[in-house]
This record gives structure tokens, sequence and C-alpha cells, in this order.
């Protein structure tokens, strides 16, 4: 029978997935995949089950109901400064990864360049490269997760249709600086290129700090499209609910791969999520500093433990050396912690596509206080059998 498609024909399940299926078979605590063990705010929960009741269930309009868009389009203004027309300019996605599909399918054309920031969520580079684009991969690396300013600007050239970049970045829980993003948006106005933001932890950037979309940039408004996750700010991962705003220029074309990808997402939970989206500062005060919190809690336990744990300003996200574990290697380190002290972490060279530093790894610490004791508890009495 005829070969199909060699992109994904054999390409591996991803690391999520096999770490989550690895600490459920085992009983390990899971600190791997990044999803939170509370459920999110009751009253979007409640917005939801009234909406599947009382609502519509049908097919909503494709770019998303009128109420949600206006929920993001209100959004931008009140956490970024941003006008944004709701009508035509915000898009709703069934997730950031489909937005992340449609943009990519949006704006590449086959034999574009693509400049991606390595280390990189897994989806980037198969979906750059189903669309016929080509990736141009810049790494940074740890422990300072640095962008070298001429390695960045030699990944771009006349054929440079776009940046894709993550604001606060998974894995490494790096928070862009204005002058990094200003780098970014030098490039682009030279190159005549558009920025892809995966900004899914927009309201997880930690110690005071602000969030900075380049969409926020002078000259960048129209060059962006902005993308956001109300599984990552509301902790319903499940729920798979994107947006995206952008500029109608790039939001039309983006629109017209949503229609022929899902073409529509869940009305109830966008209903739902648009009431999220307008909850009160308390809210995402109270969701920062608790996750904050968290950081530092399994920062401090992991450090004590004697782990170069490396600093994190945003995002589910620490990572640390795989030193104290006794096992070099990322991966065999995560296998073994995973099976022998009951803990699953995600190897930090999942994230780079070729060869990749190999002796981080990334816990998630977006779970209950004791569960999070819980898993220290353990690592500690299995470092101490294992010396
Ligand atoms: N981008 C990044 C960097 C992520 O960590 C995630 C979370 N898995 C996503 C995109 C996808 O978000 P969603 O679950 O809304 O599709
Ligand atoms: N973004 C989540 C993580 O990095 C996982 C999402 C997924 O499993 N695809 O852990």
């Amino acid at each position: 029978m005829k070969p199909t498609n060699p992109l994904f024909t054999g390409m591996p399940t991803t690391i999520f997935e096999v770490m989550s299926r690895l600490a459920v078979e085992t009983g390990a605590i899971n600190l791997g995949q990044g999803f939170p063990d509370t459920e999110g705010p009751e009253a979007i929960r409640r917005a939801a089950a009234d909406a599947v009741m009382t609502g519509s269930n049908q097919y909503p309009s494709m770019m998303g109901i009128p109420a949600l868009r206006q929920a993001v389009a209100d959004a931008n203004r009140r956490f970024l400064g941003l006008d944004v027309d709701w009508q035509s300019e915000v898009l709703v996605t069934s997730g950031a990864t489909e937005a992340i599909a449609d943009a990519i399918l949006g704006l590449v054309a086959p034999g574009d360049e693509v400049v991606l920031i390595e280390p990189l969520y897994d989806c980037y580079v198969p979906m750059v490269r189903q669309a016929g684009g080509i990736p141009k991969l810049v790494r940074i690396t740890p422990p300072h997760w640095e962008i070298d300013p001429d390695a960045l600007a030699a990944a771009f050239s006349e054929r440079t249709k776009a940046i894709l970049i993550n604001t606060p970045m998974n894995p490494a829980g790096k928070v862009f600086t204005g002058e990094e993003l200003q780098l970014i948006a030098d490039l682009c106005q030279r190159f005549d290129a558009y920025v892809i933001a995966d900004e899914v932890y927009e309201h997880l950037v930690f110690d005071g700090r602000a969030h900075l979309s380049p969409m926020q940039l002078p000259g960048m408004r129209d060059r962006v499209v902005r993308i956001g996750s109300a599984g990552k700010t509301f902790s319903l991962t499940g729920w798979k609910i994107g947006y995206i705003t952008a500029a109608p220029h790039l939001l039309a074309p983006i629109a017209k791969a949503h229609q022929f990808v899902t073409f529509t997402t869940p009305p109830n939970l966008q209903a739902a999520v648009a009431v999220g989206l307008a909850l009160d500062d308390a809210y995402y005060a109270g969701f920062k500093a608790g996750l904050q919190a968290k950081r530092d809690r399994l920062s401090a336990g992991l450090a004590d433990l004697g782990f170069d744990v490396l600093a994190s300003g945003g995002t589910y996200f620490v990572t640390t050396d795989t030193g104290p574990l006794g096992i070099a290697d990322d991966r065999e380190a995560c296998l073994t912690m995973t099976r022998e002290a009951g803990v699953a972490a995600v190897p930090v060279s999942a994230f780079y596509a070729s060869d990749p530093p190999s002796t981080f790894i990334r816990f998630c610490f977006c779970k209950k206080d004791e569960v999070l004791d819980a898993a220290l508890d353990r690592l500690a009495r299995w470092m101490r059998r294992a010396a």
C-alpha cells in the first residue's frame, strides 16, 4: 500500500502523553504534563453548565460567539491597553493548539521560512513543515536561556514569513524582556515578517513583572498574531478554548484555515469563558499569587534536595539539572524517577528538534501544596536510598 504522510507516520507520541501514561501506570505523582489538579473557578463552570441546559447546543458562529469575542477584545484593552475590534480582529478556536495551527496555515505558504526558538512546544515544527514552511531554528539553552542577538538576526532573511515565539516560555519559564521583544520587532520590520505570539501563560508572569506582548510595541500592532488559552488562564485545560487577536488582513486567512480545521468550538464553553475573562482583578491577582507561591514551594524543596533550580519568571514550570539524581541523561532520569521514586517530570531535551541539552528536567508546580510536598518527600526518600 502507498505510504502514509511521512511527517506523521512513525512520529513518536508526545512526551506529555508518554509521561502521563507512565505516571498513571505506576501510580506516580505527575509533575510532568502541565495541568492543574484543582478545577477552575466555580462561576465559570456554573456558567458552562447553565449554558448547556438553557442555551443553544448547535453550531455557533464560525468566528466564535459574540459575547466571547467581545470579552477577548475587552481583555486586550484591560490587560494590555490594546484597542481591538471584536468583529474583525478576534477569532475563537478549539484551544491554543488549534490557534497555532490556523495561524501557520493562514500565513505560511510552501517555501516560506519561519523562525522558531528552541526549546519549543512540540507542535510548532510539525505544523510549520506540514504547511510547507521551512523551520529556521534558533536555540537558547539552560541555565540562562539567553537569546544571542547575532544568531537571531542570522535566522532572518528575505524569505522569512514569520517568527513564532512563546512568552512566557514553556518549558524555560523565561519571560521575554522588552529589549528582546524589541529586537524581534526590529527584525520583523526590517524583513517584513509577522510574529505569531503564543501567549498562553500571559496571566502567569511572576515577581511583579507585567506581561508584555510584542503586539504592544510601536509599529507591531498589525504584524502580530496574539494567541491566548482559557485552559491556562482559568485552570480548565480540558476545555480547549483558545483565542486569536490579529489585524483584519491577518485574521481573515487564519479564519479560513479555522473554518476547515474545526469550523466551530462548543458554544456553552465559549459562553462560560466570556464570564471568566470578565472576572475582577482579584481573580487574576489571586491566580498569579497562588501559582507564584507554588513555584517558590517546589523550587525551595528541590533546591533543598540538591537540585540546581533555574529561575522561572512565569508559566506552570520550573526546570532543574539532573545532577542529584545520579542519572545524567534527562529522559532516562525522568523514566527512572517516575518508576522508582514515584514522581514524573518531563525531559527538557523533548523541546529541541535536534542535538538537545540533555541534563535538564521540567517539573510542573500547578498542583495542590500537599501534592508538591508529597512529591518532594518521595524524591527525598528515593534519593537517600539510591545514594
Ligand atoms: N502553547 C504552549 C506553550 C503550551 O504550553 C500549551 C499547553 N499545552 C499550548 C500552546 C496549548 O494550549 P491549549 O491547551 O489551549 O491548546
Ligand atoms: N502544555 C502542556 C505541557 O507543556 C501539555 C499539553 C499537551 O499535553 N499537549 O505540559
